[in-house]
Parts: C-alpha cells; structure tokens; sequence
C-alpha cells in the first residue's frame, strides 16, 4: 500500500541534476510563458494608475497584481484610480481553468490527506502570489480532480504531489487548445 514519505525522504537521492536540465524542462512544462499572461493582454504596456479587483480586492500596480497596498506608491492624480476584476476572479467567474491536475487510483486512507495537502500548498500560493488559485477540488470515486488559475501551479503541484507520496508518477501535457492549459494527470500505483 502506499504510504506517505517521511520529510527526510523527501531529499532527491542519485545523481545531481545536470547543468541545463532544468531550462528543458522548464520549458517543457511551459515555464516560458511569461507571468501575468493575462495581464498583458489586458494591459498591453501596462495599466496606468491603481485598480482594484472588485471581487478579491487584489490591487493592481505597475505591472503587478498584489495582496494589498502595502509599498505600493499611490498615483499623483486620483483619477488614475479604478476597479476592475483581476485575471483570477475572471477566470473563475467565467468557469475557466489554466492548469488541472488528475489524481488517479487514490487509496481511500490517503483521501483525505490528499484533500488537505492540496488545500494547503494552494493556499500557501495564494498568499504569496494573488494571481494563483485554487478552484475547484472535485473527489469522484478513487480519482481527484483540481483545477487551478496558473498553469504553473498545477505543475508544481502534481511534482508535490507525487514527491509526498510513495508509489505515485506523474504526467504533464501542455494543451494549445484550449489556450495555455497545463493538465497534470498523477496516478498512484500499487
Ligand atoms: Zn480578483
């Protein structure tokens, strides 16, 4: 049965990773894309002024979604001020997903911790980084199935996922249509 691996054995084990790996792989899993995508759209040059997500209250300065206003210089003319709803909010208002991670064959005793530790890493996410969300945890018999708003996150939480618990590998797919969606499928083995 799988079991959860102890913080110790969380340490990679075998040969050091190669120079150059990680760039690969990054790019692989879509990592150049750049942050604040969606932003960027909106905003080519950037927004002027401050705005406000009217939903999470997410304040949007230079270039950059935060937490709150803390080191942010207001503008000099207060006309410069707005709302608007961020990318995350109008993503999951719109029902709209960039990254989903599958977990298949969940041993039921595992469920809950499994449940738990999505919560979590995504909410330690969340704080460090307003743009980045979880969605929706949906439990289906023995598979979970978590949708996020940043393809990013999603690949990193599959890679956790599968760093904490034994017998567990992971599979990424890096979709064009639709639009920038990362799909992490993790699968427990026997
Ligand atoms: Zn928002």
């Amino acid at each position: 049965m799988p079991s959860i691996k102890t913080r110790k054995s969380k340490k990679r084990n075998g040969a050091p990773k190669q120079p150059g790996r990680k760039n690969d792989e990054q790019r692989r899993l879509g990592f150049k894309h750049p942050r604040f995508k969606n932003d960027l759209q909106e905003f080519p040059r950037g927004a002027k002024g401050l705005i406000f997500c009217s939903d999470c209250g997410a304040v949007y300065r230079k270039k950059s979604w935060r937490h709150s206003l803390l080191n942010v210089k207001p503008p000099k003319i207060s006309s410069q001020v707005g709302f608007k709803l961020c990318p995350a909010c109008k993503m999951i208002r719109n029902n709209q997903f960039e990254g989903e991670v599958t977990i298949v064959n969940v041993p039921t005793k595992l469920k809950a911790e499994l449940n738990n530790f999505i919560k979590g890493y995504c909410l330690r996410a969340y704080q460090r980084d307003p743009m980045d969300r979880l969605i929706k945890i949906k439990n289906e018999g023995n598979s979970v199935i978590v949708t996020v708003t940043e393809n990013q996150l999603a690949n990193k939480l599959g890679k956790k996922i599968k760093n904490l618990f034994n017998n567990t590998k992971v599979k990424t797919t890096f979709a064009e249509i639709p639009k920038d969606v990362s799909r992490v499928r993790v699968e427990f083995t026997k």
